[in-house]
């Protein structure tokens, strides 16, 4: 049983896998897969914060106690009808964050995956995955690939480590409850070492932060170094009290800053279409220079 220290609240919820409309390009999942509401690494720039859940998404924390039951009944009738798809774990909160070392609400999740040999895709910025390696190397083996990428991938487990910034001080304000990004690359260099197809998403790159070419050449050259198999790289987003917390945070950090701000998020939650694309092109080329994979397909 949890201990009495454990401070997130337990929560029935109605339903635990949701199936997206469309496959994702980047992630390529067709399910995703929540085993707690909110998260506690509290990320500053977490787009979940756009919701209606507010600051400090710490304090809001719940533990969806019902998950495995929900997910055993969902993946039941999902493997009947042979519906397998990469279920994302996961899509809004990080299904390795501390309070999971207690509840093993993931760990049981992921039993039941392995059951019924569905592929997933593991986004994380924790080493607690490091302890279900026994668990995911029987997904990568012996789950059921959707057809259309079964001559694509041979793994049925996907792990990419999320990082936003190589600079542990810029990691400090910006993620202030995540691993350092030093102790993610070294999960990483952990989970290839045990043969798992995994690799780094660089999302979200901070606009005139962490989005220079030289941040850029050194997050690519890192993604080398650390034996990735894939990179990709995504802009910021910033909407709701999100979008207020990062620009107060910015004036506390990065006063210099704020009108750049201003200009790139002036009419949309997100940058202008040219800067993505800049963005893009420039980690594409600086993969083709570093030999690393764009996208994982
Ligand atoms: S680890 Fe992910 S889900 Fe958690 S706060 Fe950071 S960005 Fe949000």
């Amino acid at each position: 049983m949890p201990s009495v220290t454990c401070l997130a609240k337990e929560i029935i919820v109605k339903t635990i896998l949701n199936k997206h409309k469309k496959r994702d390009d980047w992630f390529l999942d067709d399910y995703s897969l929540n085993p707690y509401k909110l998260c506690a690494f509290n990320c500053i720039y977490c787009y979940i914060r756009g919701s209606k859940y507010g600051q400090n998404m710490g304090k809001e924390l719940a533990v969806k106690i019902n998950a495995p039951k929900l997910l055993e009944r969902a993946l039941r009738r999902r493997a009947r009808k042979k519906e397998y798809g990469f279920i994302a774990l996961s899509s809004s909160t990080e299904a390795w964050q501390p309070i999971e070392e207690e509840y093993k609400i993931t760990r049981q999740c992921l039993e039941i995956i392995s059951r019924y040999k569905f592929p997933i895709h593991c986004g994380t910025k924790s080493q607690l995955i490091l302890r279900d390696i026994d668990i995911l190397s029987e997904i990568d083996k012996n789950a059921i690939l959707p057809p259309d990428l079964g001559d694509k991938l041979n793994h049925g487990v996907l792990i990419t480590f999320s990082l936003s910034t190589l600079d542990e001080h810029i990691s400090r304000i910006f993620e202030p409850g995540a691993p350092k990004p030093k102790e993610r690359l070294e999960t990483l260099q952990k989970i290839k070492e045990e043969g798992f197809f995994a690799g780094i998403a660089y999302i979200p790159v901070l606009p005139f932060i962490s989005d220079s070419y030289e941040k850029l050449e050194e997050m690519i050259k890192t993604a080398k170094e650390y034996n990735a198999d894939y990179v990709f790289v995504g802009a910021l987003t910033l909407f709701g009290v999100g979008k207020e917390l990062y620009l107060h945070t910015l004036k506390i950090h990065f006063p210099d800053l704020i009108p750049k701000y201003k200009k790139l998020y002036r009419i949309f939650n997100y940058p202008s279409k040219e800067y993505q694309q800049k963005l893009e092109n420039l980690a594409r080329k600086l993969c083709n220079k570093y030999g690393v994979k764009y996208m994982i397909l």
